[in-house]
């Protein structure tokens, strides 16, 4: 970490090492983020295929685009990413759900809820961050708003999904 930057947040009273462990837990998460999406790419089926699968690679992508970015702090912050596969399972906030059953709605199901908890993190991370670190803040801020939106365009999907569902089974009577 650079000297002045160091300085700056430990005079602030920030626990250093407190800080790159939780960044650590959140990248754990981000890496799981990644493969969870990725895993389905290809896999997927059920009504509405081709838009599931845009938007799961759309995701895989920015996941990855959040591992890079929380490496990165972490190694400003004179940390080491959690970068072994091996130590995530134990730093893992939110878990990690393979798209066993690749049918549309259940991989839905799976990745709403690993939005859902991603977006707490980030709000923890902000609320320890605010006062104290700056730039860690205003990249669990940055990350925190496409959670945000990850969560609307699944839960989209879903509605879309249910939608066409419910005027099948009508078709039917
Ligand atoms: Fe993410
Ligand atoms: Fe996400
Ligand atoms: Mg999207």
């Amino acid at each position: 970490m650079g000297q002045e930057a160091q300085k700056i947040v430990i005079n602030n009273g920030v626990d250093v090492e407190a800080l790159i462990l939780m960044w650590n837990k959140a990248l754990a998460d981000e890496w799981y983020a990644f493969i969870q999406y990725q895993a389905a790419v290809g896999i997927v089926k059920g009504l509405m295929r081709t838009d599931l699968e845009k938007e799961l690679s759309e995701h895989a992508k920015e996941e990855y685009d959040h591992v890079l970015k929380i490496r990165n702090r972490i190694i400003e912050l004179g940390g080491i990413p959690s970068d072994d596969p091996s130590t995530w399972s134990s730093l893992t906030n939110c878990g990690y759900k393979n798209p066993n059953n690749p049918v549309a709605s259940e991989v839905l199901n799976q990745n709403l809820e690993a939005e859902r908890c991603a977006i707490r993190v980030y709000d923890a991370i902000m609320k320890a961050t605010k006062d104290s670190d700056p730039i860690s803040y205003k990249l669990a801020r940055d990350i925190m708003i496409e959670e945000i939106e990850h969560e609307q365009d699944l839960q989209d999907l879903q509605d879309d999904l249910e939608e066409t569902l419910n005027f099948t089974r009508g078709q039917d009577l």
